[in-house]
């Protein structure tokens, strides 16, 4: 076991405090994760938005003891702690990870590529599993940060590791060799796309095989020509090529499985459960390593022939009675329910919080530790009850002291318990694939047929990131999350704008603030269109109305008596919509002079033309003036309020204009109205529904309302569950909108109706109950907005409320 000591000479460090003297038995890189705080050890990494070392008080509260940091920090306050000043604390981490693998003398699997990493990881797992005891990265954790923290799972257990590397830049993946040292390596493939980190397709393979400097083997496809001459002198490839080791023969499939015929030795056989070309790359990479590894033909196909689809996304779905469940039921062990619990513990939309757990089925030698190590994970994520199912979980229930069921299967439960419990609530489903938990959450999801809006929340993080880094660190982030947020749900977002600690938060109305505050945000949110009638409602939750007139500030005043409220001052310098023009700045100050108990908290103006060249000179003005203006009012001021002027494209466009505060909109939400760092943000949200039926159609037919679609040859159309009452517009007829389905796009045909289209599908494989794209991954909303003449923000807030929203986190 390495300690504080060890540590401090491997990282090459400054013992600053040496008073605990404990080991060092779990690692924390991000204070607002669940962990183990005895034996924590944190590492206060400062990146150029968050800084670890600010948490370092809260930690310590919460029980850790050990730190390393990178800077001075004061140290009152913290007794009985060790701390250790290093020059780079995400080195030190690593350091530390590496010297923890060299105690291992065992085989360890490098697996890197551009796609298909994790699956082969998983697969891979899963495939060995019963013969050997295994270990793995949790989920996707292959970063700087995930792969330490994954290779300090290892203990003296584990016959083998399986350890997937990603990468994004050149000098990346040195770092991470060291920390692997894979004896075996897997080079998956390497995609055509082009990386932003990467100069060229050679520099980007040959970073990659980095990973494999001093493995002894590396599996490959020996059919990638360029990767072929980088690994071919230490490779055991597979491939159709003719000196593959093993060697493709043919490969036939039908509707559900796929047939492979190789020659390794003698020919082989084998049936794989899948039929996509990359579900047979990953399955033949697995197939390969066996086979290397001496495993007989049989035990390849039983295991093989078990394999499932790796899902690799968290989801959040609504559920019964005003609940929701976080469906996670493909497996369960230690560090992946940790993971889930961390996303359970960000959602804020219930107190309540139930996890439902099946048996951990993990290779540890002390069982009672493991399920005590469970209990403690399910106090620190505040979890209101438990529900365990499985022997295990029965036979150490005395260790929970939380409310807690206990059932010996899965099928048990569901007898037995009254599903119509679960209430208002956030459920955590977790389970191991052989406990079939998936029938757990058909029964208590919200049913789903037909459309559906999925939201990618790491996209929606991705986005967040791109416009921090446009910004100075000082500056205040208000994000918008007026009109369901853009369409997106206003509950989930700002639950995850909260967790990023974004500043403020901006509504339309103080009904969509009030939802928020019964919500759990607690943010401060600025409401831009108050009423008089909602004042009681602002006061109430605490709510700040933008003022924009006398009538409103008047009312306000009126309203208030002797209470006080914060207020947002609205000024307007061209956008001629709401705000106080250069005319009334004298009597507002008066007023505001008067009543010291309307607390001006910001004072705010808004860009007409910020995403278009063309506007420059009239934003450079309008800029101008809310400066002279805001001036003006601020010297009568007592405090010194925030100032505001930029939505999104004008953070791109004018960083000179950031003022305190910039307001966040549109970007968020993926689409960079200035149209010049669009490739920097990702789609969140994809539209789906499904085919309802096809029918065939005979040349000089008509179809749907009016008889506008016109068949001028035999063809196929399929109607599908998606019409302009769910948001996909009525100007998408008669050709204008497409869909996207099964590889290629589909026209509109005749009058998009109510609740149903119909598209033309001649020529493209479909069956009924296939999914179509309606927006998405390939269908743009920018080209979706440009065919019917308006702009994203509208594609994106159509989508009724009727659509079922899908969230979900990879
Ligand atoms: C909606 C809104 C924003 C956000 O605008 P985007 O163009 O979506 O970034 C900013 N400020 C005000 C006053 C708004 O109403």
């Amino acid at each position: 076991m390495i300690n504080f000591n060890n540590l401090a000479k491997i990282a090459s460090g400054e013992i600053v405090l040496s008073e605990y003297s404990g080991d060092i038995k779990y690692l924390i890189t991000d204070s607002r994760k669940s962990f183990f705080a005895g034996g924590g050890i944190f590492f206060a990494i400062s990146g150029e938005r968050h800084d670890g070392h600010e948490y370092i008080k809260s930690l310590y509260d919460k029980g850790v003891r050990q730190f390393v940091v990178e800077r001075d920090i004061d140290i009152s306050g913290l007794e009985g702690s060790n701390l250790l000043k290093v020059r780079s604390s995400l080195a030190a981490l690593q350091a530390l990870a590496r010297k923890h693998r060299e105690q291992f003398n065992i085989e360890v699997i490098g697996i890197t590529g551009s796609n298909g990493k994790t699956i082969v990881k998983e697969w891979l797992f899963q495939l060995i599993v019963p013969h050997k005891r295994a270990v793995k990265n949790p989920h996707s954790y292959n970063s700087q940060i995930g792969v330490p923290l994954s290779v300090w799972q290892l203990n003296e257990q584990h016959e083998v590791g399986i350890f997937e590397a990603g990468i994004s830049e050149p000098g990346e993946m040195e770092k991470l060799e060291v920390i692997i040292q894979p004896t075996i390596g897997i080079f998956t493939n390497i995609g055509s796309a082009h990386d932003a980190g990467f100069n060229s397709y050679k520099q980007k393979i040959q970073e990659k095989v980095r990973l494999f400097k001093n493995a002894v083997e590396v599996i490959y496809c020996k059919d990638h020509e360029e990767v072929d001459q980088h690994l071919a002198n230490k490779g055991f490839s597979w491939g159709h090529h003719v000196d593959s080791d093993v060697r493709i023969i043919d490969v036939m499939h039908d509707e559900r499985e796929t047939v492979v015929n190789i020659r390794f030795g003698s020919d082989f056989s084998f049936r794989i459960p899948f039929v996509d070309k990359a579900s047979l790359e990953n399955c033949l990479h697995c197939i390969a390593y066996m086979l290397f590894k001496g495993y007989d033909f049989i035990a390849i196909q039983e295991g093989i022939s078990k394999l499932h689809k790796v899902h690799m996304r968290l989801e959040l779905k609504k559920a019964i009675h005003g609940s929701y469940v976080i469906d996670d039921v493909y497996n369960n062990d230690l560090a992946g329910l940790q993971i889930a619990l961390d996303f359970l513990s960000h959602q804020k939309q219930h107190e309540r919080k139930s996890v439902i757990i099946s048996d951990i089925l993990q290779s540890v030698s002390d069982q009672e530790k493991l399920y005590a190590q469970v209990s403690e994970l399910l106090k620190a994520a505040n979890v209101t009850k438990l529900v365990g199912i499985g022997s295990a979980l029965m036979h150490y229930k005395v260790l929970f002291d939380i409310e807690a069921e206990f059932y010996e299967t899965t099928s048990d439960f569901l007898q037995n318990h009254d599903l119509t419990t679960f209430r208002e609530e956030t459920i955590l489903i977790k389970g191991a694939r052989t406990f079939t938990f998936e029938k757990i959450v058909r029964a208590l999801e919200e049913k789903i047929h037909g459309t559906q809006l999925e939201i990618n929340l790491d996209a929606l993080t991705n986005n967040l990131n791109f416009f921090r880094s446009r910004m100075k660190p000082e500056t205040k982030l208000m994000v918008m999350v007026k009109a369901f947020a853009y369409g997106s749900g206003s509950l989930e977002v700002a639950n995850l704008l909260q967790f990023h600690r974004v500043d403020y938060l901006g509504v339309a109305y103080a009904d969509e603030g009030m939802i928020l505050r019964k919500n759990g945000i607690y943010l401060p949110i600025m409401v831009m269109n108050p009423s008089e009638d909602s004042f009681e409602k602002l006061y109430q939750y605490q709510l700040e109305p933008e003022v924009y007139n006398f009538n409103i500030i008047k009312q306000l005043i009126a309203f208030l008596g002797n209470r006080t409220m914060r207020v947002h001052i609205k000024l307007d310098t061209g956008m001629r919509r709401l705000g106080f023009e250069e005319g009334d700045i004298d009597s507002l100050v008066d007023l505001l002079e008067k009543h010291r108990n309307i607390e001006v908290k910001s004072i705010f103006s808004h860009l007409a033309g910020a995403d278009e060249a063309e506007h420059n000179q009239f934003s450079q003005e309008q800029a101008a003036k809310f400066k002279s203006l805001s001036d003006r009012v601020m010297k009568h001021l007592h405090r010194t309020p925030l100032r505001h002027l930029v939505n999104s494209p004008g953070i791109v466009r004018f960083p000179e204009f950031h003022f305190d505060m910039v307001r966040l909109g549109i970007g968020l939400y993926g689409l960079e109205a200035s149209k010049q760092e669009q490739h920097r943000l990702q789609p969140i949200s994809r539209l789906k529904t499904i085919i309802s039926q096809i029918k065939q159609i005979k040349k000089g037919e008509t179809i749907g309302y009016s008889r506008k679609g016109l068949a001028k040859s035999d063809m196929q159309i399929a109607t599908i569950a998606i019409g302009y009452a769910d948001g996909f517009s009525r100007a998408f007829s008669n050709g204008v909108g497409e869909v996207w389905l099964n590889g290629k796009n589909a026209p509109v045909i005749g009058n998009v109706c109510m609740d149903m289209t119909m598209i033309d599908i001649t020529g493209i494989d479909a069956v009924e109950g296939d999914e179509v794209e309606v927006f998405g991954e390939h269908l743009t909303i920018i080209d979706a907005a440009s065919r019917i003449n308006t702009i994203p923000y509208e594609i994106l807030t159509n989508v009724s409320q009727r659509v079922k929203r899908i969230y979900y986190m990879e």
